[in-house]
C-alpha cells in the first residue's frame, strides 16, 4: 500500500510520506488503513516497537484534521511531548496546526482550542478537564501512545480514567492505542470498543540471545563467538564486538541497560575504555567540544562526569540529567558521534535511540516493597531488546542478556527470550487513585449521584477485567466516606439516591490537581499553624480530626522568616518586594517539611546514618515543623516524618543559595532530581496558598508566608534577594553578585552605576544589558561603559562562589 494511494488525508501528504522514504505502507500499518483507521475506526495497534506506530496515530490524526476535527495525543512522559510536538510540526506545511501543552496544572489551556493537533500528558489533560477546558468537548480523534503504562500503579489510573472521560465527552470519538505488544491486547481493545491490530512484524530482523562464557546463544539457534579474556568486563567486550563488526562500512553502536543511576555512571567509564580507542581525529574534536558544552549545562558533579565520558564517546542516560544534556547525549548517539550509553530502564520507554546491539546487563532491580532485588517484567526487557537494530543503518538488530552460569543462561531464556509478555491489568481500583479521580469525577460534573459514579467507573478497564464488581464498589465507597470527613463532597442520602457535591474546596482540590490526601495534609498543617499562631483561641480553625491548637509547638515566640545569613542587613527586605512581611511566624523550614509530607512529593530516602542525624535537626528545629512530631516509637510514621524533613531540609538549603554541586554531594542525588524537587515544591506551594487563603481568611498572612517560601524555592534565593531573582535572566547567583555590589532591589537596577552593574555580571555586556532592559531601564544600552571590577571582586568574595558565572546554572532554570 503506497501513501500517495490514500485516500482522506490533507492534500500532499501521501506524497510528502514519499519523499521522507515511506515507499509503501509497513503491514500493521497497512491492517490499520484497512480496519478504517483514516475513516474515524478505534483502534488497538499492538506491534513491536519501531515498526512505525507514530505513523498509523499520524495517519488517523491528518485524516481526523482533514474532516474538520481535532486531535489530541497523549504522550506518556512529559519529556516526549517537545519531541512528538516537532516530529508533527513538518504537517504545518499542509495546514495543519500543532500545539502542545505543558506547564502547570491549574489552567484551561484556551488557546489550544484554535490548534488541528494538541500533544500532552495525561496528567495534564485530565488537569484540563478538571478546569473545564472547553475545546476538549470538539476533540474528534484521541491518540493513547504506549496505553500499555495503564498497569502502571501510580500513573496508569490517570490514564485509565481520562480516557473514560474523553470517551464519555464525545461518544463517536476515535481513539487510537498504541501499545507493546502485551499478553492481553484484545482485552484493550474490549474496552475501548476498538478494532485490534496486533503483530509481531519488525521492519529490520531482531535476534534476542544469552552471553554466556565465550559465545552469545541467539533465539534462531545460531550461536556467535564473543570470547571474554580472564578479569575482562563482558559487556565492555560485548560492545567493543559490535564496534569492531563492520556493517554498512562502520561498526555498530550498542545500548546497555543497567539497574540504578550509579550504575549506569560506572557502566559509562568502563565503556569509555572501549569506545576512546577507537575514534577518528575528527570524532574526538566533535567530542571535545560537546563535552564542553555538557560540561557547561549544569554545574554539578554528574555533568561533569558525563562530559568526561563523553570527550571518550560514551554516555550515560538517566533520569538525573539534566533536560538539555539528556537531549545532547540522545542526539548524538543518534548520529553515531557517541558510540555506546549506559541507560537506567525507566528511559528505555520512549526515547528514541536505536542501536544496533542491546546489551542487558542488569535483569534485576532493587524494589522497596519486594524487598529485595526483582526481576523486571517479561513487556520491559522486550521493549529494551527492541531498541536494537536501526531500520535503514543496520542489516540486523541484536539484543543479548548477560549470564554468569549455566543455570542463569536456562532462566533467561525461559523468563525472558521465550517468555510472552505479561498480560496489561488495571491498578485503578486503589484508594490513592480512587480518592483523587472521585473527587474529580464528581467536581467536573461527569457524576452527580452514586450510582451516576459507578457507572462512570463501569467504562474503565478495570471494569472489562475484573470478575468482581464489589471490590470497586467497597474502595469507592470508603473513598467516599474520606472525601466526606475532609469537607471535600456532600452526601445526600434523603430521598432514597445518594447524591454527590463537590465542596467549595473540593472544587479547589480537583482544581488543584492535588491528591485530596495531600490537600488535606496541607489544609490540617495550615490550620495548625495560624491557629498556634493565635495562641491557639481560634475557635474558627478547629476542626475534628485536627490536632488541639495546645499540642502545636509555639509559633507565635519563634520566628524564622527571614534571611538566615543574619548579617544585619535583613529588615528592608520585605519592603523591598513591596509586600508586607507575615507577622505570622510560619517558617520557610515548617512549610517545606509539609509539602514534603504530602503523598504528592516524592520524599528522599533515609540512607545509613540519616536517622540519628535527622533526629538530631528535627529535636533542634521542632519548634519550626508544622504539626507534632511522632513518637520515636512509632516506627513507620517517625521514619516518614524524617524522610520529609530531609527533604524539606533540601528545599532549604536550595533556598539558601547553597550550591548545587554541595546539595548533590550532601543528600547524594544528582541535579536532575534537585531540579525535580523544587519544582514538586514550588507546585505543593502553589497549592498551599491557594488552600491558605481558605483557611487564613482574617489577614493573610500564612498566604504570604507561603508565597515567600514558594518564591524563594522558585528562584532558590534568600529572602533578601527575592525582588532580584524576580528579574528575568538574572537567576540566583547573578542576583547575589549584584546584591554584594550593592544594587539590591530591582529599582536600584534601573538606577545603579552602569559600570557597577556590569563589574558585578562580570563584564558581560550582552547580559547586563538584557538584565537592565528587563528591569525596565529606560536606556539599557552598555556602549562605551567600562566595568567596575572593584564591584565584580567584592561580589566574588562576598557570594563565596568564584568559580563559574553560574548564567547556565539551576538556578536560573533555562
Ligand atoms: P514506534 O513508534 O513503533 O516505536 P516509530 O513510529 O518511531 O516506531 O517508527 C520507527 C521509524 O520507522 C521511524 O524513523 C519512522 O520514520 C520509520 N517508518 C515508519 N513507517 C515507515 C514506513 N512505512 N516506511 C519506512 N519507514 C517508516
Amino acid at each position: 500500500m503506497e501513501p500517495t494511494a490514500l485516500s482522506g488525508l490533507p492534500p500532499g501528504v501521501g506524497e510528502a510520506l514519499e519523499a521522507e522514504g515511506v515507499e509503501t505502507l509497513y503491514p500493521p500499518q497497512a491492517a490499520a488503513v484497512e480496519a478504517g483507521v483514516l475513516d474515524g475506526e478505534s483502534l488497538v495497534a499492538a506491534v513491536p516497537t519501531a515498526s512505525g506506530k507514530t505513523l498509523i496515530a499520524e495517519l488517523a490524526m491528518l485524516s481526523a484534521v482533514e474532516r474538520g476535527g481535532m486531535a489530541l495525543y497523549i504522550v506518556p512522559l512529559r519529556a516526549l511531548a517537545s519531541e512528538k510536538k516537532a516530529e508533527f510540526e513538518r504537517w504545518e506545511d499542509h495546514g495543519v496546526t500543532v500545539g502542545v501543552s505543558t506547564g502547570n496544572y491549574s489552567s484551561d489551556g484556551e488557546w489550544l482550542a484554535s490548534r488541528d493537533i494538541v500533544v500532552a500528558t495525561s496528567e495534564k489533560v485530565d488537569s484540563l478537564i478538571r478546569n473545564g477546558a472547553a475545546w476538549i468537548d470538539d476533540l474528534s480523534c484521541v491518540v493513547s501512545d504506549e496505553v500499555h503504562l495503564v498497569d502502571d500503579g501510580n500513573r496508569g489510573p490517570t490514564l485509565e480514567v481520562t480516557l473514560a472521560k474523553l470517551r464519555r465527552v464525545n461518544p463517536t470519538l476515535q481513539t487510537v492505542a498504541l501499545s507493546a505488544t502485551v499478553g492481553n491486547a484484545a482485552t484493550i481493545a474490549d474496552w475501548l470498543d476498538a478494532a485490534l491490530v496486533e503483530s509481531d512484524w519488525r521492519p529490520i530482523a531482531l535476534r534476542t540471545g544469552v552471553h554466556y562464557g565465550n559465545a552469545i546463544d541467539f533465539d534462531d539457534g545460531s550461536t556467535q563467538e564473543v570470547c571474554v579474556d580472564r578479569g575482562e568486563d563482558a559487556t565492555a567486550r560485548l560492545v567493543a564486538d559490535a564496534l569492531d563488526t563492520e556493517a554498512d562500512g562502520r561498526g555498530g553502536s550498542s545500548l546497555v541497560f543497567v539497574n540504578s543511576r550509579r550504575n549506569a555512571e560506572s557502566a559509562a567509564r568502563t565503556l569509555a575504555e572501549v569506545t576512546r580507542e577507537r575514534l577518528t581525529a575528527d570524532e574526538r574534536d566533535r567530542l571535545r567540544e560537546l563535552a564542553e558544552t555538557v560540561r557547561e549545562a549544569s554545574d554539578a558533579d554528574t555533568a561533569s562526569d558525563l562530559a568526561d565520558v563523553v570527550e571518550r564517546g560514551a554516555a550515560f542516560h538517566h533520569a538525573g540529567l539534566s533536560a538539555p544534556n539528556r537531549a545532547a547525549i540522545e542526539d548524538a548517539f543518534r548520529d553515531r558521534l557517541i558510540k555506546a550509553v549506559s541507560a537506567t530502564p525507566t528511559l528505555a520507554a520512549g526515547v528514541n535511540t536505536p542501536a544496533r546491539r542491546v546489551v542487558v546487563r542488569d535483569w534485576r532491580r532493587y524494589d522497596g516493597e519486594f524487598g529485595g532485588m526483582k526481576p523486571l517484567d517479561v513487556l520491559e526487557v522486550h521493549q529494551m531488546c527492541g531498541r536494537a537494530g536501526r531500520p535503514g543503518l543496520d542489516p540486523y538488530g541484536e539484543a543479548v542478556l548477560l549470564a554468569n552460569d549455566a543455570d542463569t543462561k536456562q532462566e533467561l531464556f525461559e523468563r525472558y527470550v521465550w517468555a510472552e509478555p505479561e498480560p496489561v491489568r488495571s491498578k485503578l481500583a486503589a484508594e490513592p487513585a480512587l480518592r483523587t479521580h472521585v473527587l474529580a469525577t464528581v467536581a467536573s460534573g461527569f457524576a452527580s449521584t452514586r450510582r451516576g459514579l459507578l457507572e462512570f467507573l463501569d467504562n474503565t478497564l478495570y471494569a472489562t477485567q475484573t470478575d468482581d464488581e464489589r471490590r470497586l464498589t467497597s474502595v469507592t465507597d470508603a473513598v467516599l466516606e474520606y472525601l466526606e470527613a475532609n469537607d471535600f463532597l456532600e452526601r445526600d442520602r434523603s430521598n432514597g439516591t445518594e447524591t454527590l457535591a463537590a465542596t467549595g474546596i473540593g472544587h479547589t482540590v480537583s482544581r488543584l490537581y492535588v491528591d485530596p490526601m495531600s490537600a488535606a495534609t496541607l489544609l490540617d498543617g495550615l490550620r495548625e499553624a495560624c491557629a498556634s499562631d493565635d495562641g491557639g483561641d481560634s475557635g474558627a480553625y478547629e476542626r475534628s480530626g485536627t490536632p488541639a491548637a495546645d499540642e502545636a509547638p509555639g509559633f507565635g515566640t519563634y520566628s524564622r522568616v527571614d534571611d538566615a545569613s543574619d548579617d544585619g542587613e535583613t529588615g528592608g527586605d520585605g519592603a523591598a518586594v513591596g509586600e508586607r512581611v507575615p507577622a505570622v511566624g510560619i517558617s520557610a523550614l515548617g512549610l517545606y517539611h509539609l509539602v514534603s509530607r504530602t503523598p504528592d512529593a516524592y520524599e528522599l530516602y533515609l540512607k545509613s546514618g540519616d536517622r540519628e542525624r535527622y533526629t538530631e535537626v528535627c529535636y533542634e528545629r521542632e519548634a519550626e515543623l508544622i504539626g507534632s512530631t511522632p513518637s520515636e516509637y512509632e516506627d513507620v510514621r517517625f521514619e516518614d516524618w524524617l524522610a520529609a524533613l530531609k527533604t524539606g531540609r533540601l528545599l532549604e538549603d536550595w533556598a539558601e543559595e547553597v550550591d548545587e554541586d554541595r546539595i548533590a554531594e550532601r543528600y547524594g542525588v544528582g541535579p536532575g532530581d534537585i531540579r525535580g524537587k523544587v519544582e514538586t515544591a514550588e507546585w505543593l506551594l502553589r497549592a498551599a496558598e491557594t488552600l491558605a487563603a481558605d483557611v487564613d481568611a482574617i489577614d493573610g498572612d500564612a498566604v504570604l508566608a507561603v508565597r515567600r517560601a514558594r518564591k524563594r524555592v522558585e528562584y532558590g534565593v534568600r529572602e533578601q534577594l527575592l525582588d532580584l531573582a524576580g528579574v528575568r535572566t538574572v537567576g540566583r547567583k547573578r542576583a547575589r553578585r549584584l546584591f554584594e555590589a550593592g544594587i539590591e532591589t530591582r529599582a536600584d537596577l534601573r538606577e545603579a552605576d552602569k559600570s557597577v552593574v556590569l563589574g558585578a555580571l562580570r563584564g558581560r555586556v550582552r547580559t547586563a544589558e538584557r538584565v537592565l532592559e528587563h528591569a525596565g531601564r529606560e536606556d539599557p544600552s552598555m556602549d562605551d561603559v567600562d566595568a567596575d571590577h572593584t564591584a565584580a571582586a567584592a561580589a566574588t568574595a562576598g557570594s563565596g562562589d568564584g568559580d563559574g558565572d553560574g548564567q547556565a546554572s539551576l538556578g536560573d532554570f533555562g
